[in-house]
């Protein structure tokens, strides 16, 4: 076999799509071809990924392009600093295969090249090359019926601020120290291979790609862009009626729905940055959705994933049925305590079979997070609250208290494994919680290992992550205020109280309120 490969040099980076596109037609009529290509600044985002998830797109709008590409997985901050290795190969010449072992095999003769430079590299599960714990690359694959396509994307000198800026995940704060910090996480590889000859750089690749396939390469042009196919925009559609997410092997995979009449589903996706190789699997999957009750999305998910098992092998279809199961939960909360409520509500439990009720009933605690109270607060820094009045913890804290409820002020990362692993001692079977949304995605492994049951309230206002200082606050010192919605704490609290056993009749919640707001400024 013949591996033709060019060297495209810098591409506007709208035209993206289209070239990945003209390299599959390629493959389609039986040839396998190699492209490397540098894109101008741009963010690349994979192909079900939602940029209002993935990217700060208060400071990418305006400055350059979002370009959806093709393969599924996480979203890029480009610059023509980046090298792009394109490969769309037959797919009778590439055994199929989950994505991860796909990936695997396809870094392997990347490893080995760079390993024959010097560079200890190794690939890291599910998509990267890494060097130390660094990364070097990210890799990416698509398997349709007749095309395999592997994409890589290895910077050769990282720009880490214009990355830190453009994505919306967790980011370190960009102070000097902040930005060493971040630096320390990537190797691109002029900073491994000072000497590298970029220029070379193609020619070697494709040479070690070729060798992979056993084939021979051949150069040649780069070949005219032709586009048989359009991807969606990168833009948001509406914001769904209900959304779930879960964190599974692959990433972050959230399911959005939209609602006709009460409960019908009018329509449904998954979205994220997940490493998967088929993603249709997964718009098939969510079409299945389309007519159903939401109240019953996790037993249709569950027909629908054993139907299309063998497409869904990225993914455990237990975790996909889930998916479903929390959607509904989420409606059920919403039905209960409004639309607002459900957005701001997150359901975690060891138990799956866990109902929101049985969660409910066994709150024993209440954590509060330092970030939400006032920076003047000599409390704040501290576990603890006299009630003073000034601020809504006040307020949780008479909540929690009029129950008989622990409550605690976390104040720190370390504080909440300690403060979880008490509970887990003294037999607590759940805990109303108040933290970022991106507080429990980072750190869900704290909630697992302690395996409590928790409903997490999301905060308001500016949190650490929003304004890159996760790491202060993790130790104790994000000097912003975050905002609690005491009057969701209630809510949910009342809610607990009327399915706890002998807990009806009690109306404790809003007494607690009144009486914290009444109380004298000191
Ligand atoms: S209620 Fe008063 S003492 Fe308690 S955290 Fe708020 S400001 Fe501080
Ligand atoms: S991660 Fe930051 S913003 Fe989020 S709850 Fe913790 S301190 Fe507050």
């Amino acid at each position: 076999m013949r591996l033709a490969w060019h060297d495209a040099a810098v591409l506007a980076a709208q035209g993206f799509p289209d070239y990945e596109e003209t390299l599959m037609a390629r493959a389609r009529e039986g040839e396998a071809v190699l492209g490397c290509v540098r894109l101008s600044r741009c963010a690349l985002i994979g192909v079900i990924e939602d940029p209002q998830q993935s990217l700060r797109m208060t400071f990418v709008e305006g400055r350059f392009p979002v370009v959806r590409r093709r393969t599924a997985g996480g979203s890029l901050s480009l610059d023509p600093d980046s090298l792009v290795l394109v490969l769309a190969v037959p797919a009778a010449c590439i055994p199929a295969a989950p994505a991860v072992d796909c990936l695997r095999a396809f870094c392997a003769p990347l490893v080995d090249l760079i390993g024959a430079w010097g560079v200890a590299g190794q690939f890291t599960a599910p998509n990267d090359i890494t060097e130390r714990g660094r990364k070097i690359a990210s890799a990416f694959v698509l398997q349709t019926p007749d095309v395999v396509l592997f994409e890589a994307v290895l910077p050769l000198v990282l720009d880490i601020e214009g990355l830190l800026k453009t994505m919306r995940l967790p980011l370190e704060k960009l102070s000097e120290q902040g930005l060493l910090a971040a630096r320390q996480r990537f190797a691109p590889l002029k900073s491994l291979l000072p000497d590298l000859d970029a220029g070379a750089l193609p020619a070697a690749m494709a040479a070690a790609i070729a060798h992979f396939l056993g084939a021979s390469p051949a150069a040649e042009r780069p070949p005219e862009p032709k586009t048989r196919e359009r991807l969606a925009p990168a833009t948001s559609t509406p914001a769904p009626d209900v959304s779930a997410f879960l964190k599974t092997p692959a990433g972050v995979l959230y399911l959005d729905v939209w609602l006709e009449g009460e409960a019908l589903i009018r329509a449904a996706r998954f979205a994220g940055g997940i490493v998967c190789a088929k993603p249709a699997a997964l718009s098939d999957l969510a079409a299945a959705l389309i007519g159903a009750d939401i109240r019953k999305a996790g037993p249709t998910l569950a027909d629908a994933v054993v139907q299309a098992a063998g497409d869904l092998a990225d993914f455990d279809p237990v975790d996909l049925a889930y998916l479903g199961d929390l959607c509904a939960t989420r409606f059920h909360i919403g039905a209960r305590l409004g639309v607002q409520a459900a957005r701001a509500l997150t359901i975690f439990s060891p138990d799956r079979r866990l109902t929101m009720e049985g969660l409910l009933a066994g709150i024993g605690a209440v954590l509060l997070p330092y970030c939400a109270k006032p920076l003047w607060c000599k409390w704040r820094h501290r576990d603890g609250c006299p009630e003073c009045g000034r601020c809504e913890i006040g307020e949780a804290y008479a909540l929690a208290r009029a129950r008989g409820l622990t409550v605690v002020t976390i104040t720190a990362y370390e504080h909440l494994r300690a403060v979880l692993a008490d509970l887990r001692q003294a037999k607590v079977k759940a805990f109303a919680g108040v933290c970022c949304t991106d507080f429990f995605i980072k750190r869900d492994y704290a909630f697992i290992e302690a395996g409590i049951a928790a409903i997490l309230i999301d905060i308001a206002g500016d949190t650490c992550y929003t304004l890159r200082a996760e790491e202060a606050a993790y130790a104790g010192r994000f000097d912003a205020e975050a905002r609690l919605d005491a009057r969701l704490l209630a809510s949910v609290l009342r809610w607990s109280d009327a399915v706890r056993p002998g807990g009806a009749t009690r109306d404790l919640p809003d007494r607690a309120v009144t009486r914290a707001r009444k109380r004298p400024k000191v």
